[in-house]
């Protein structure tokens, strides 16, 4: 006959004085571990729409949306709870570490609708002076800008952007250019990586 071994004994014995070590989930409520990792949802103000998160997720459950409307361009980023696999990627790997956050939710089981089962955030993107195409969600610029300090003024777009944030700089209106067509005052404008080697090339 073989033994309990004194390891198993102690455990035994502290599951007798402490009680199960399971829970009574559903019938009473549960509270995860500290670390536990539930449902991810995105937070508006530390989320640049850099999409970083999107592209680390295994799951591909981040969905990343730009839509150009009326002279408006939006990134729209769903995160679908029906396809996430909670494996947390997405929080560590964001470039602010605040932007989306797992939270200790586990219970969302539901009859209706999978399709609801989302979260979500827009951003608004800066758009380029000479091509109206989209550069780089606003946030993010700003999110850099911040990072850089005073190597901002480097970068001429940057620059103009951030200035204009605080109402220091003009307003551009968008004035569309073919190529061979810039100026050499294109270079003091909010341009595309395109439209900024035109520019440059031209004056
Ligand atoms: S927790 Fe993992 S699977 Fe879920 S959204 Fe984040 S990276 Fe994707
Ligand atoms: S800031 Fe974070 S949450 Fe927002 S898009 Fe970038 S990686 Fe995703």
């Amino acid at each position: 006959m073989r033994y309990p071994k004194l390891r198993e004994l102690k455990e035994a014995i502290k599951a007798l004085l402490k009680g199960p070590y399971t829970s009574k989930f559903p019938c009473q409520p549960h509270q995860p571990y500290e670390r536990f990792r539930g449902r991810p949802y995105f937070h508006e103000e530390d989320c640049t729409g850099c999409a970083a998160c999107a592209q680390v997720c295994p799951a591909k459950a981040i969905e990343v949306e730009d839509i150009i409307q009326d002279g408006q361009a939006k990134r729209k980023l769903t995160i679908h709870w029906d396809i996430c696999i909670f494996c947390g990627q997405c929080q560590a790997n964001c470039l602010t570490g605040k932007g989306i956050i797992l939270s200790q939710e586990f219970a969302f089981a539901t009859t209706e609708n999978r399709q609801q089962l989302k979260d979500g955030v827009e951003k608004d993107f800066v758009l380029c002076d000479c091509c109206a195409q989209p550069i780089v969600p606003s946030a993010q610029y700003t999110w850099v800008a911040k990072r850089l300090g005073p190597l901002t003024f480097s970068n001429a777009s940057l620059m103009l952007f951030y200035l204009k944030s605080f109402g220091l700089a003009l307003k551009e209106n968008i004035s569309r250019r073919k190529e061979g067509d810039f100026l050499r005052s294109d270079r003091i404008k909010i341009l595309c990586p395109r439209c900024r080697r035109q520019a440059v090339i031209k004056s």
